[in-house]
């Protein structure tokens, strides 16, 4: 609710939910033409190796250019498909259009060797994802190893002993798991114990401030530790600054992944920054 003087001293109480509700509802009615129309499309995020100094894998990153609501973030536009059961839909267009990618990338020699999708709450927690996921491999004749699935924390607590199936069956399948913003959730530290997961992706809320503060150097510094106890590879998002970078180093983070590397991108685009491995017989 916003409290506004109207100019004539007289105060008026907009109530903003509404417009909200509004823009939502508007937003929900248009996914399936936008789906159909081709309005949505990837952007991959690259994954650099800090032991071998190498770009190896990728996150795909959804993007909308809507005619009619202009660029929608999917920060936005996620949580009301999750709302409305879009997500279905559009996580299975989504797999399908990364692991396409995945297999030209493979067939073409490309540094990405493994493509990483991020799968919300609802998906994850369905019974249809393992069926989704086998289909999708198979139609594209793409190795399980190719593909890592990005769930987090929260959508995990909602229902545990579930969630732990979903893992143990795509662990089973071949397909890597990855914790996403690690840290910004409630797990406990029992529960991390108890999942098969094989990669720890800390928060970007963590990394801001790691070369600036002792605080949040220890904590991430803890994290660290803790992942390697369990035997994770550790990624640290959203580093945009050479300090980060060099400070994650020291305390024998894995991977990071951020705007210092490269931002989200399109395929081609990525195809022309970085080229193909080197090609051995
Ligand atoms: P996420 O999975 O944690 O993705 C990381 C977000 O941080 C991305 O925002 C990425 O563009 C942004 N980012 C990466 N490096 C940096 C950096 O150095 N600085 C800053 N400021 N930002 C950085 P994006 O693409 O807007 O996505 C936001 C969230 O929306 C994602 O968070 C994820 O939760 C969700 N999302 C995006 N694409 C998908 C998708 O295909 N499926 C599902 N289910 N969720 C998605
Ligand atoms: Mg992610
Ligand atoms: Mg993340
Ligand atoms: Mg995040």
């Amino acid at each position: 609710r916003h409290v506004k003087n109207n100019g004539k001293n007289e105060l008026v109480v907009y109530n903003s939910n509404f417009h909200n509700q509004d823009k939502e509802r508007h937003i929900a009615m248009s996914f399936q033409s936008a789906l159909e129309n081709g309005e949505f499309y990837l952007c991959y995020q690259p994954k650099f190796n800090l032991h071998t100094g190498k770009i190896d894998s990728a996150e795909a990153l959804i993007r909308w250019e809507s005619p009619v609501h202009g660029f929608v973030s999917p920060a936005k536009f996620i949580p009301i498909a999750e709302k409305n059961g879009f997500i279905f839909d559009l996580t299975k267009w989504i797999l399908n259009e990364a692991c396409r990618q995945m297999k030209i990338w493979q067939h073409d020699h490309h540094l990405i060797e493994r493509i990483a999708v991020n799968i919300s709450a609802p998906m994850f927690l369905s019974d249809r994802l393992i069926e989704i996921v086998k289909y999708t491999l198979q139609a594209h004749d793409l190795n399980p190893r190719h593909l890592e699935l990005e769930i987090t924390e929260t959508s995990i607590m909602q229902q545990f002993d579930n969630a732990l199936n979903v893992i143990d069956a795509l662990k089973k399948e071949g397909v890597s798991i990855s914790l996403d913003d690690f840290g910004t959730g409630v797990s406990s530290l029992t529960y991390l114990k108890m999942l098969p997961i094989h990669i720890l992706k800390i928060d970007k809320s963590f990394i801001d401030d790691v070369h600036t503060s002792y605080e949040d150097k220890a904590l991430v510094e803890m994290i660290i530790q803790l992942a390697k106890l369990f035997d994770l590879t550790v990624i640290a998002e959203g580093v945009e600054k050479v300090e980060q970078l060099n400070v994650l180093k020291e305390l024998g983070c894995d991977y990071i992944q951020g705007y210092f590397i490269s931002r989200p991108e399109r395929a081609e685009v990525l195809n022309a920054h970085y080229g193909r491995r080197e090609y051995k017989s």
